[in-house]
């Protein structure tokens, strides 16, 4: 399939992409032929976020968005930052970058199934259910478009009767917009040592649970975050409670994954959490309804590659615009899906027929350089790596660069350690002995997983792939204790012995709910995540 443009990635910063360019061509009656490929069985499928939606981008983007019923139901009337200890909770003055005056809680699976409407009625073909598993190139290297997995491939690798053939989808110009640790912006970063100047990528992840809570317990447009326990000083994370309409509690928790105690489990940090006095009774007779978990970046200004190759470019948090002091990304993403767009649709006005210079593709980092994005990320630069030293240090430097210096510091931190490489081995951490769930307020994960709805045909190659599979045991059990068994938030990988087995590590791949946390930890780095086939993983309604 031949397009002018082809968009890897139904999150925000695709759909916006898609939206913009759509628009200038209606505008400029300049006609673009644009497609959008998605993994998830259905735009907002594989969607999950807090959410507060800061609407800046919104704003710019559809300014009539009230008139066409957006769903922004719930402006937030409340934001409170607590430091959390074993049995109390101690409100602080809320910093700068959590004030959320202004902004709305929302589900962004349903944000992005309404900006997909938008979207196809502006005339932008889009494929839920199509991964785009290879990069196409030309002969000088160039990207030249994408083409999805096939489909209806047996564990063994044979053709069953439901075989589809992969689709080359071919474009002059291809965004990848798949979000937080994308697998295609992996080989992206890789082929053009987009990374040489620009600090690693650092991570966290997100589990989240959506709760029906009692009419008395919601306090509608309230924001809740949280620092401190259940994590211990020298972890990074805490949690977000936002009161959505109508009565619904969204609780994230979030653990930054430089985390070093190879025992830690990101899931059992939330249930734990959701038994504080502070948090318990808002959810005491209510009904969890949703659950999933998803990576975010936390890595900031420091750690944007280069984002400009030949014939794409990379956009949302696949390249990693998330601001950690506000612990928003949406609104960057879409801008900066909106500003690649516009520098694609001047190089598609110029050159008509012929094949694209590599001047306006640079076009669109200049415009971020000088875009409220890069003011906002530069202010907020400093606010994570310190954090590094530990969450008094890090509470006292963030009081200090953002209340007194308005993150105009004359220094910068940087990351310099990957994630995977902070993990410490089993014998020198020490065991973390979680609570036993009590099915009414914390749960096990494998009950969990079926609040996501995942779906993956069983009958597939496997998506986890192990370089060498002899280093789950030689190294991962040995060394670390298999943290894989305790960071995968969906029991995806367990280490199976008995008396007479020597011991294997089973992977139960269609309970993976896409974080791509695996990818991103493994201390080895010894497993990569790739697209399942056709529509294959978890199915969010609302989160
Ligand atoms: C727990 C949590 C809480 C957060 N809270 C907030 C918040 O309150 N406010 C806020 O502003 N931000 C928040 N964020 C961050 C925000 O969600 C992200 O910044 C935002 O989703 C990034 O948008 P994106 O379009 O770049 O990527 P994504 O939203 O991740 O979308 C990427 C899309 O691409 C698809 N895709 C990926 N690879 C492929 C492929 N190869 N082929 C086809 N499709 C593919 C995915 O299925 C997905 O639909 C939070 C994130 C998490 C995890
Ligand atoms: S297998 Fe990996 S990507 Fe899938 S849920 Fe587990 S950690 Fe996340």
């Amino acid at each position: 399939m031949e397009y002018d443009v082809v968009i890897v990635g139904g999150g925000p910063a695709g759909l916006s992409a898609a939206i913009r360019l759509s628009q200038l061509a209606a505008q400029h009656q300049h006609p673009i032929r644009i497609c959008l490929v998605e993994k998830g069985s259905e735009i907002g499928a594989h969607i999950l976020s807090g959410a507060v939606l800061e609407p800046r981008a919104l704003n710019e983007l559809i300014p009539n968005w009230q008139e066409k019923n957006a769903p922004l139901n719930t402006p937030v009337t409340e934001s409170v930052f607590q430091i959390l200890t074993q049995n109390y909770a101690i409100t602080l003055p809320t910093p700068p970058s959590l004030r959320d005056k202004g902004n709305y809680i929302i589900s962004l699976g349903n944000l992005c199934r309404w900006l997909a409407k938008e979207a196809e009625q502006l005339g932008v073909d889009i494929f839920p259910g199509f991964a785009a598993g290879e990069i196409l190139y030309d002969n000088a290297g160039r990207v030249v478009g994408v083409a999805t997995n096939e489909a209806g491939i047996s564990k063994t690798g044979e053709r069953k009767a439901n075989y589809e053939p992969a689709m080359e989808i071919r474009a002059r110009y291809t965004l990848f917009a798949e979000g937080c640790r994308g697998s295609l912006t992996k080989q992206l970063l890789e082929r053009f040592e987009l990374r040489k100047h620009s600090d690693p990528q650092t991570y966290a992840i997100g589990v989240k649970e959506l709760w029906e809570i009692e009419p008395n317990q919601h306090v509608a447009g309230r924001v809740l975050h949280t620092a401190g326990w259940p994590l211990d000083a020298r972890t990074y994370g805490g949690s977000s409670v936002y009161h959505m309409r109508p009565n619904l509690l969204a609780i994230s928790f979030i653990v930054g994954l430089d985390y070093e105690n190879s025992y830690l489990d990101p899931f059992e940090e939330l249930q734990r959490f959701k038994h504080h006095s502070a948090i318990r009774p808002l959810l005491e007779g209510g009904r969890r309804i949703e659950y999933g978990a998803r990576a975010l970046n936390e890595g900031g200004l420091q750690s944007i590659p280069k984002l400009v190759f030949p014939g794409g470019m990379l956009v949302g948090c696949a390249a990693g615009f998330l601001n950690v002091a506000k612990l928003k990304g949406n609104h960057t993403a879409m801008k900066s899906g909106m500003l690649a767009a516009e520098s694609v649709f001047e190089e598609l006005q110029q050159s008509q027929s012929q094949p694209q210079s590599r001047a306006t593709l640079i076009k669109y980092e200049e415009s971020l350089k000088n875009s409220w994005i890069w003011q906002e990320l530069f202010k907020a630069r400093n606010v994570r790596p310190v954090f590094r030293y530990g969450l008094w240090i890090g509470l006292l430097h963030a009081a200090i660069d953002l209340f007194l210096l308005r993150g105009r510091a004359p220094w910068t931190f940087h990351n310099t350690k990957p994630d995977y490489a902070q993990l410490k081995k089993a014998k020198d951490c020490s065991v973390i002995r979680y609570p036993k769930p009590d099915g009414k307020i914390s749960f096990d994960k494998l009950t969990s997983v079926q609040y996501s709805n995942t779906n993956h045909a069983e009958d597939q190659l496997c998506h986890l792939i192990l370089k060498n599979p002899e280093l789950a045991i030689s190294v991962n059990l040995k060394e670390f204790d298999s943290p894989e068994q305790r960071y995968c938030p969906a029991k995806v990988y367990e280490i199976i012995q008995g008396p007479n087995t020597t011991p294997y590590l089973q992977i139960s791949a269609q309970n993976c709910v896409h974080c791509k946390t695996c990818d991103i930890k493994d201390p080895m780095q010894n497993i990569i995540w790739v697209p399942p086939q056709g529509g294959g993983g978890p199915n969010y309604s609302n989160m």
